[in-house]
């Protein structure tokens, strides 16, 4: 028998787990596994919020795809298309000519891409959280900021500077906003001309409330913790433009800020746009609890998916509902679904995926953070503590653990960085200031 081509769509949490496992679990002579991202790396979300804030570096919170998938085929590039019914995908290479892996198993697993809105001077201002370009540009241009309000005499344009907006109150949001607060007030030390009271950190929350998934009382005592700071937190208010920056909400209020951070939300891939496969009403692709692809009650045979693209029912909770999207869920269902392909393959029944969803974990900056997991509740210092040492055992491979708990030990006895480079956003600009144009 001629080993299956399994194919896996995206290298994120989903992707990289099942790809691992199906190659480390399946012989060569089994199965063929080749992975598609156009990234060279998997990226750790949860340490976004920590790269950016300098307490880990950015090459230790994304894994290389390469070193940890050596025994499967990796392209880079992104997939376009998806024909099931001729079990092929097109994938459009970083460079050339789209081309077309036939496969016997596909992965779907390309993730989410933030929720935006047609919100006047959005598309123009804003920036996303969720890619390590996106946490990095920040990072430098938070910094930048704080060099540019400190170099100028003009009120107006300091006041913009160091006024920062953040849109949406989720753990990705929450965690952005803190993180990135911390280390501008950190950096503040070395900027005589400036003082904490001078910034301006405004979160705009839709709802009533922030972190929806821990405990009311839990998102109070964030909301409490965040105001202890002075941080301007607007709750049960909308963005409702931000056309040349100056960001109008729907209190009435309205202010000029360079930095506008949207972080309200994901929805699944525009990816699968362009493919055969089923999708539920909020276009996530609709699967079975064994990670199955399923249109209406009859199994899609060869298709699997998981993560934040896929609509997985959680047989944990009340009929109907379905795992929310979040690593937790990815990571265990990409486990479950590598030994369910392996099953299907040697003509074992596949098992359905269970897990009740633990809690959350965020840190709200240096030795600060909340967290309620199997429903004890955590504050302060041991909260944060606990988000450390659960997600750097939940990032993959060793080589990267050793990394990030170097990073930490590093920045709590000589401090963090706070300095921008700014320049690596626009590398060539000196270049090509001093190299005659020809002709
Ligand atoms: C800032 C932040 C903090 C978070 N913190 C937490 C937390 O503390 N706890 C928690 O449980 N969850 C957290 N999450 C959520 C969690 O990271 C996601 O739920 C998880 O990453 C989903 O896994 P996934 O595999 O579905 O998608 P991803 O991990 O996003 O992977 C998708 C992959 O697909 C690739 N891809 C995209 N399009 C294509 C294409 N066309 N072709 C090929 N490849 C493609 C992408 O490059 C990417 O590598 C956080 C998210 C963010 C943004």
């Amino acid at each position: 028998m001629s080993p299956q081509r399994i194919l896996v769509v995206g290298a994120g949490h989903v992707g990289l787990y099942a790809a691992l496992r199906l190659s480390r679990k399946l012989r060569a002579r089994q199965a063929e596994v080749t992975v598609v991202d156009p990234q060279p790396h998997m990226t750790y979300q949860p340490f976004l919020p920590e790269a950016a804030a300098g307490n880990i570096s950015p090459r230790h919170s994304v894994v290389p795809l390469r070193r940890e998938l050596k025994r499967c085929k990796i392209v880079s590039g992104a997939v376009t298309r998806i024909e099931h019914s001729r079990k092929t995908a097109t994938v459009q290479p970083i460079i050339g000519p789209p081309l077309e892996i036939e496969y016997d198993q596909i992965i779907v697993a390309p993730g989410s891409v933030s929720r935006t809105l047609p919100i006047p001077g959005l598309r123009e201002n804003g920036i996303g959280f969720k890619t390590i370009g996106e946490a990095i540009y920040l990072r430098n241009h938070v910094l930048d900021r704080l060099d540019v309000a400190a170099a100028t005499t003009d009120p107006e344009t300091r006041r913009r500077a160091l006024t920062f907006a953040f849109v949406g109150g989720g753990y990705a949001g929450i965690e952005a906003l803190a993180e990135m607060e911390d280390m501008a007030r950190d950096a503040l030390k070395y900027y005589p001309e400036l003082s904490v009271g001078d910034m301006r950190w405004v979160l705009v929350e839709a709802t009533q409330r922030v972190l929806p998934e821990v405990d009311r009382d839990m998102g109070a005592y964030t909301v409490q913790q965040l105001l202890n700071r002075g941080l301007d937190i607007r709750l049960d208010t909308r963005l409702e433009s931000c056309v040349d920056g100056v960001v109008k909400l729907s209190d009435g209020d309205s202010f000029a800020s360079d930095t506008i951070v949207w972080t309200a939300g994901v929805k699944p891939s525009p990816m699968l746009d362009d493919t055969d496969l089923p999708r539920d009403d909020k276009r996530r692709i609709s699967c079975l609890p064994t990670l199955q692809v399923v249109d209406g009650d009859k199994v899609v045979e060869g298709a699997w998916s998981a993560g934040d693209c896929a609509a997985v029912p959680d047989l944990t909770g009340p009929p109907g509902t379905f795992c929310s999207p979040s690593a937790q869920h990815a990571v265990r269902q990409a486990a479950r679904m590598a030994d369910n392909i392996r099953a299907v393959i040697r003509g074992k029944e596949p098992v359905p995926y269970k897990h009740k969803h633990a809690g959350s974990v965020a840190s709200l900056g240096l030795h600060k953070g909340v967290a309620q997991v199997y429903g004890i509740k955590l504050k302060g210092p041991i909260a944060w503590f606990m988000h450390r040492t659960y997600h750097v055992s939940r990032i993959p491979s060793f080589n990267r653990k050793v990394r990030v708990v170097i990073d930490w030990t590093l920045a709590f006895f000589l401090k963090r960085e706070v300095v921008a480079l700014g320049q690596l956003h626009d590398p060539r600009e000196e270049f090509t200031e001093v190299t005659p144009r020809v002709g």
